[in-house]
């Protein structure tokens, strides 16, 4: 095992006071906890963590950064440079797994080289249960980590010896969230931050996965989300996204916690906050007053991301979405008649178990008929322990998948050529995110990416832009 006792320290210039003053202020201003950390584990340890999936993912990368940062690490660009390699994997599709397991792959011979190193899976390909089957698969794996939870990785690192993940405790598995969140030194500047305001799911869709491996659904209280917005916007994130797999049922398991309109509203009031959003949202709860609270609240941006699936009645039972097609259209309905100008973006799957090509052209003519700003489009994968891949039989072929996702692709390009070009000549306020070659990338309220050419920092800043040019994934324009 490695000796964290000697390592970094013994690189420590011992016999320059100068830089041993400099180290006792340094530690001076850690907090406690970290202190002891550090003097344990000796300074220049670095890490490394590489993220696949959704946004949940990449916000819990965030604090496991923050959180070793706040231990004395310091960020690796590359696993090879790094003490400490996570992974954060994601499962949704195979085409995910196939990605974090060949990262993995790719690590053998490095862990090989560098035994000391530690190498840590984290998120959907863990799970919350019984990490045997993994850690049989990759022995050369040293800790395993549920979705948003690093405790097995920290204690991994502070006791270094190998341990029994904890079970799935409500109480223990989330206690890291209520500490102060420190943004990491790679993201000092985030213009656009995620916070968790649900964690898990417990609607069970018969293809998906990530019940399964996020666990039931727990909201987040929400003294504990109204701190960490506060940090952020203090720390100068000007954008936040709250973040739920279901996050219109935020409070509904908690019938002491305000629902998401009230939610937002309380969030709303926070100084500093320029812009808020929330994703997923589920049909059947977004309610009326969640999208009058839209409505009325001038920071909360007009956008929806509301997954359909599928445009046929049956598929949709089959997939157990609980809601219709007619449904589905009366949601996108209210919303419109709520707020004129919204936009709403959707999630598609094609070749669901069973879907013949004319429940798929249910699918076709729902989004031809709604003209959807976005839809993320996904051929179905059979996810292990899954309902479906269980009950259901794979048997659209693949290339019937890739034809019908083409469709829906060219559909959607049509579709948004002719529904963006409205835009032309007209002037909407930007979040300038960050510089892409000579470009400043930023979006607009209904979430469309624009793209102004400046010299100046635009970065954090919300400017008017006039669009010169349309396409169906982006604008260009200028600042006015
Ligand atoms: N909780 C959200 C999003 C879940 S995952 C929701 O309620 O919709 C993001 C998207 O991945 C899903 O919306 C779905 O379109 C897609 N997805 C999930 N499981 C899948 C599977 N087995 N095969 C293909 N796509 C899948």
């Amino acid at each position: 095992m490695p000796d964290y006792t000697t390592r970094g320290l013994t690189k420590w210039p011992s016999d320059e006071s100068l830089y041993s003053i400099y180290f006792l202020l340094f530690i001076h201003s850690l907090p406690f906890q970290s202190k002891l950390l550090w003097i344990i584990i000796g300074p220049m340890l670095k890490y490394h963590i590489w993220t696949e999936g959704c946004q949940m993912n990449f916000s819990d990368s965030l604090r496991v950064a923050s959180t070793l940062e706040g231990l004395g690490y310091e960020r690796a660009a590359r696993a090879d440079d790094a003490d400490v390699v996570i992974l954060n994997t994601c499962v949704v599709r195979q085409s995910a797994e196939d990605k974090a397991t060949g990262y993995l792959s790719s690590l053998r011979p490095l862990k090989k080289k560098r035994p000391d190193m530690v190498i840590n899976v984290m998120g959907c390909m863990v799970g919350v249960k019984d990490t045997s089957k993994l850690h049989q698969r990759f022995p050369y794996v040293d800790v395993f980590s549920p979705p948003s939870d690093p405790t097995p990785l920290l204690k991994y690192i502070s006791e270094h010896e190998h341990r029994k993940l904890e079970e799935d405790n409500r109480e223990k598995r989330y206690t890291w969230m209520d500490s102060d969140f420190t943004l990491p030194a790679e993201h000092k500047n985030l213009v656009a931050g995620f916070v968790p305001v649900v964690y898990g799911c417990s609607h069970a869709c018969t293809y998906c996965i990530i019940p399964y491996r996020r666990g039931a659904e727990i909201s987040r209280p929400p003294e504990e989300i109204i701190n960490e917005v506060r940090s952020l916007t203090e720390q100068g994130v000007k954008e936040i996204t709250l973040l739920g797999q279901i996050v219109d049922r935020y409070g509904k398991d908690r019938p002491d916690y305000p629902n998401l309109a009230g939610l937002i509203k309380q969030l709303h009031e926070i100084e500093g906050l320029q812009r808020l959003r929330f994703l997923t949202s589920h049909p059947n709860w977004l309610t009326d007053e969640l999208i009058d609270a839209v409505a009325s609240l001038p920071r909360v941006m007009p956008h929806f991301e509301v997954p359909a699936q599928a445009g046929d009645d049956e598929v949709l039972k089959n997939m157990r979405r609980g809601y219709t097609n007619a449904e589905y259209r009366q949601t996108v309905q209210r919303i419109r008649e709520r707020i004129p100008g919204a936009s709403i973006a959707t999630d598609i799957i094609v070749g669901f178990p069973g879907e013949s090509a004319e429940q798929f052209q249910k699918t076709y003519e729902l989004l031809a008929d709604l003209e959807l700003d976005v839809a993320h489009l996904a051929r179905y994968s059979p996810r292990p322990g899954t309902v479906a891949e269980r009950h259901m039989a794979d048997d659209v072929p693949d290339e019937e998948k890739w034809r019908r996702f083409r469709l829906l692709e060219d559909l959607q390009e049509q579709i948004l050529t002719r529904k963006h070009a409205v835009y032309l000549g007209e002037t909407t306020p930007v979040l300038f995110e960050e510089k892409v070659k000579k470009r400043w990338r930023g979006r607009n309220p209904t979430n469309k990416l624009v793209f102004v050419e400046s010299e100046s920092d635009l970065r954090g800043q919300l400017l008017p832009v006039k669009i010169n040019w349309t396409g169906p994934w982006s604008f260009i324009g200028e600042l006015v």
